[in-house]
């Protein structure tokens, strides 16, 4: 559906955000994961037409968005990392500015707004500033302007970041509902926001697409792979020269230590892989992890 080609991007001071990157997203929710850096924000103006590549092509079904800016927009919902909201101004009339903006007039206006708003449970902070929400209010209202006029493509950038756990699960259910029918590209550092509920998943790190294809099979790939055992410090540093450690937490003063081998390493437990074990293997595959300190 969303077909992108040799995309690349240099900024003028000389950062090279993306490389070469080529990308087939159907329709449902795209996972795009990388640490902070990786291009994510970059590919996602670009798709949303805010920022031009230096080459490359962008087309979403027949159209070709590089060229028809004006038509993608029409079909775009786009959530940026970052957003601004007009000081004392209600939920309800911000939507209804936009919805205006989008060419909704009168009834049509009034329906979209309500809607949107009981979709993204406002309905009852509705007449609140938005400057006056939470974080995750502040995000499902950011959801709701970007649904305004049934776009078939939605772009959120880091949708999930300061939100608490139940706030982020609550926005991945209303993302969820969304994705049915459109192409959601969802684009986050922190794998638990598309685990479970992305289907597809491309991990991107210093501008490239390192890996993508279906998290289950990503997932799947490192079986009998991934090994566990609770270490003093020491020994775990020791065992980061040897094999690939892909997560590390205290555990009673000792270190839960996770590393990919294919071969069993003394002294270690098997362990189901995760896709945050594809994302960390992935990123230390080339070479992007930060060792232990
Ligand atoms: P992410 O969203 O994955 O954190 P970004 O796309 O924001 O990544 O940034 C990718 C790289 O491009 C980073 O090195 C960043 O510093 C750089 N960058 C982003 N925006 C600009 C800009 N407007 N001008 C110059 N460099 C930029
Ligand atoms: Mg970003």
């Amino acid at each position: 559906m969303l077909r992108l080609s040799s995309i690349t991007r240099t900024y003028p001071g000389g950062i090279t955000a993306l490389r070469d990157i080529t990308l087939d997203v159907p329709r449902g929710l795209f996972g795009l994961l990388g640490p902070n850096g990786a291009g994510k924000s970059t590919l996602m103006r670009t798709i949303a037409t805010l920022q031009r590549p230096d080459a490359g092509t962008i087309t979403f079904g027949d159209l070709d968005v590089l060229r028809d800016r004006t038509a993608l927009r029409q079909v775009l919902g786009y959530l940026p990392q970052e957003f601004g909201t007009y000081p004392r101004t209600s939920a309800e009339r911000m939507l209804r500015h936009f919805a205006a903006l989008k060419g909704l007039r009168g009834p049509q206006q009034r329906q979209a707004v309500d809607q949107l708003l009981v979709k993204t449970n406002l309905w009852e902070a509705r007449h609140r500033s938005v400057d006056t929400f939470s974080g995750g209010m502040k995000q499902r209202y950011g959801i709701a302007q970007a649904l305004l006029g049934n776009p078939r493509l939605l772009i959120v950038d880091e949708p999930t970041a300061g939100l608490d756990p139940a706030e982020r699960r609550r926005f991945q259910n209303l993302l969820a509902e969304v994705g049915e029918d459109v192409v959601v590209i969802l684009s986050t550092h922190i794998v638990e926001d598309v685990a479970g509920l992305c289907p597809l998943v491309a991990i991107m790190g210093e501008g490239r697409i390192l890996r993508h294809g279906e998290a289950d099979a990503l997932v799947a790939a490192l079986s009998g792979r991934v090994w566990t055992a609770v270490i003093p410090r020491d020994d775990a540093r020791q065992l980061q020269t040897q094999v690939p450690v892909l997560a590390s937490r205290w555990k009673n003063g000792r270190m839960e230590v996770r590393v990919l081998a294919d071969t069993p390493p003394a002294g270690m437990t098997p362990v189901a892989p995760t896709l945050e074990d594809v994302y960390f293997s992935t990123l230390h595959g080339h070479g992007l992890t930060a060792p232990l300190d």
